[in-house]
């Protein structure tokens, strides 16, 4: 066994990290002293301790409320619907977005069941219950399975009245996830989102 390689081996399976990063990452420990490589392994270890979902929102979360839906300066008028925490990390990340979020949870994939499910619509209609929104964002992705779940959304959302439903404007690319879409294009789409027909 050799630590060096071992570590190596595992930061190659990070995302975005090849062989090459990761030895790069494993010689900066290296260089780094023993308290230091306590508490990056602490960190670690103590990640999802505690960890739970946002009782409102669907977000990970270390308490009971997300820092999102327990911040007071939210605009809880704006309940924009995101299909998992990647993309509402990627609206907090360009800093465009100042109301609160619902998470999914999941796509409604080809392959599988065709509808959200019923443990899902529920959370998603109790959270809109709580907050009466006066304008939802559909913000899935500009994919095959983000359109399946905007038509589920819109199932799920059918009879809620007083609130405007809105969907992101495709500056997106087409079959490509929000995730990975930038600061300036994530703007765009949602500055010129519009009413769902
Ligand atoms: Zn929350």
């Amino acid at each position: 066994m050799n630590p060096i390689t071992d570590l190596t081996n595992a930061f190659k399976k990070f995302p975005g990290l090849g062989n090459k990063s990761a030895s790069r990452i494993v010689f900066y420990l290296l260089k780094q002293n023993e308290a230091e490589l306590d508490r990056l392994g602490s960190l670690i270890a103590n990640l999802k301790k505690n960890l739970k979902v946002c009782s409102d929102c669907g977000n990970l979360s270390y308490e009971d409320l997300c820092p999102i839906c327990s911040d007071p300066l939210r605009d809880r008028k704006t309940l924009c619907i995101v299909e998992d925490i990647e993309a509402l990390n990627a609206f907090e990340q360009a800093k465009i977005y100042n109301g609160v979020y619902h998470v999914l949870g999941g796509q409604v994939s080809p392959l599988n069941d065709q509808d959200i499910s019923e443990g899902s619509a529920k959370f998603l209609l109790k959270h809109i219950k709580k907050l009466r929104p006066s304008e939802i964002i559909i913000a899935t992705s500009p994919t095959v399975e983000g359109d399946m779940t905007k038509f589920s959304l819109m199932e799920v959302l059918k009879n809620i009245k007083n609130a405007k439903i809105t969907r992101l404007a495709f500056g997106l690319p087409l079959g490509g996830s929000i995730e990975f879409a930038d600061k300036l294009t994530l703007h765009t789409s949602l500055a010129a989102r519009r009413p769902v027909e």
